[in-house]
């Protein structure tokens, strides 16, 4: 009988324990920051289907200018995914613009601005990918080389033409860097698309590789928690290709530890 009730004890507490296992096993969410084309925000399907490959759920933060909505879309995220698109207006880094610098959407500089900063404020993780690294930088206090071509003598070329799961050029990666340690490489090639680049890096910052004509391809905050990549990632882990699948489940591995020390 005392072996029947200890059992039924046993039982009970295995119960107990089951809604709170559920809870550790939740996926963390992740902010994915959009694009904008006139009534319609755009993310890119290569963004959602690498996040949700790295183990993370993938929510789309829809564009604003309303500070007070971003700050409701943060409740509901664990780290943020910064997208790549448009060129950032030059003022936003002290800059007038170049005769070579593309299209800008203001609205989209704000948000994206407004977002890394709050979410920096909260010690939420932060990736940026391409434009994404380029505004981590900006928001942190660092600017841009407006146009390569113009401003870098002997730059090689940044605007590859071929597909997105196709690296052209390689980058040299800084020994001991997060990149280095998630790639398990100091040299590697990547594919690229970009017409700017990072140039005075943000205070807390430091770069953690370059493109051989020394443009800068990736950079990471000294307390860990931000990072950014100039070429596109989720190029590669949309094709199938998972070598730069491991930038994703880092920030999905940030991310469920920032949602544990939240609860
Ligand atoms: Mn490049």
């Amino acid at each position: 009988m005392k072996r029947f009730y200890s059992s039924i004890m046993l039982l009970a507490a295995l119960l107990l324990c089951i809604p709170a296992l559920a809870q550790s096993q939740k996926k963390p969410v992740i902010g994915i920051s959009c694009s904008i084309d006139g009534t319609t925000v755009e993310v890119g399907m290569t963004y959602i289907k690498s996040v949700r490959k790295a183990g993370g759920i993938p929510f789309i933060i829809p564009i604003t200018t309303n500070e007070k909505e971003i700050d409701e879309y943060l409740d509901h995220i664990d780290g943020l995914l910064m997208t790549g698109g448009e060129d950032v207006s030059p003022l936003l880094f002290g800059q007038e613009p170049s005769r070579f610098l593309g299209e800008v959407v203001p609205d989209r500089d704000f948000y994206d601005l407004v977002l890394i900063r709050k979410a920096v404020k909260r010690k939420i993780p932060v990736f940026g990918i391409c434009r994404g690294i380029q505004c981590l930088n900006i928001a942190m206090g660092g600017d841009l080389i407006q146009d390569i071509p113009s401003e870098v003598e002997n730059a090689i070329q940044h605007r590859q033409n071929g597909p997105r799961s196709y690296g052209s050029h390689t980058i040299n990666i800084v020994k001991g860097s997060l990149v280095a340690k998630l790639l398990k490489t100091e040299s590697i090639a990547v594919n690229s698309f970009h017409h700017q680049a990072c140039g005075k890096i943000a205070k807390g910052f430091k770069v953690t590789a370059k493109a051989p004509d020394g443009i800068i391809e990736a950079i990471e905050s000294e307390d860990g928690r931000s990072y950014g990549v100039q070429f596109h990632p989720e190029g590669f882990v949309y094709s199938g290709n998972n070598t730069f699948l491991p930038l994703f489940q880092h920030l999905v591995k940030l991310a469920a530890e920032y949602a544990e020390n939240k609860r």
